[in-house]
């Protein structure tokens, strides 16, 4: 418990993958860094995410920035 992502306070957005153990500031966020149809999906390493356009945050938490281009459904969450 010394990473202090763990951390997480009720009612946060931000989301912790079971599998990889990386971060997320959304569950919308979350989703972009899985891949593939069960039971074939998997997480992708952090190389593969920084390749999709998430970035850290100053928390170690990937973010959606700029250059992401979001599925219409999670455009509500990421105005402008
Ligand atoms: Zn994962």
């Amino acid at each position: 418990m010394d990473d202090p992502r763990n951390l997480l306070k009720p009612g946060t957005r931000t989301c912790r993958c079971s599998s990889c153990g990386e971060y997320f500031t959304a569950p919308s966020v979350f989703d972009l860094h899985r891949v593939g149809q069960y039971p074939g999906c998997r997480c992708l390493d952090p190389a593969e995410i920084d390749a999709r356009g998430l970035t850290l945050d100053a928390r170690g938490r990937w973010t959606a920035s700029l250059r992401v281009t979001l599925p219409d459904r999670d455009r509500r969450f990421y105005p402008g």
